[in-house]
């Protein structure tokens, strides 16, 4: 059964992401693709980019599929 909610931590935030809520735009991937890769497991590496610059993309999400969590 697939997740419905994916948990990726970065220092004191966590970027979310909501599978059933994709709508696949590509933003992310085309916006900062060390991050985001849908062709990688895991898709989603925070390690590759600072704090500000992921939450500056998550905020870019259409769908609201990618949100941000503070812990
Ligand atoms: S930007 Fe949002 S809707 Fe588009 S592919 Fe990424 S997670 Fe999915």
């Amino acid at each position: 059964m697939p997740l419905d909610k994916l948990s990726y931590p970065k220092e004191d935030i966590t970027v979310i992401w909501q599978p059933k809520l994709c709508t696949h735009s590509a933003i992310c991937f085309k916006g900062l693709p060390s991050v985001f890769d849908p062709r990688r497991k895991p898709w989603v590496i925070t390690a590759n980019a600072d704090k500000e610059t992921i939450v500056a993309q998550v905020a870019k999400c259409p769908s609201g599929a990618l949100s941000i969590k503070d812990k």
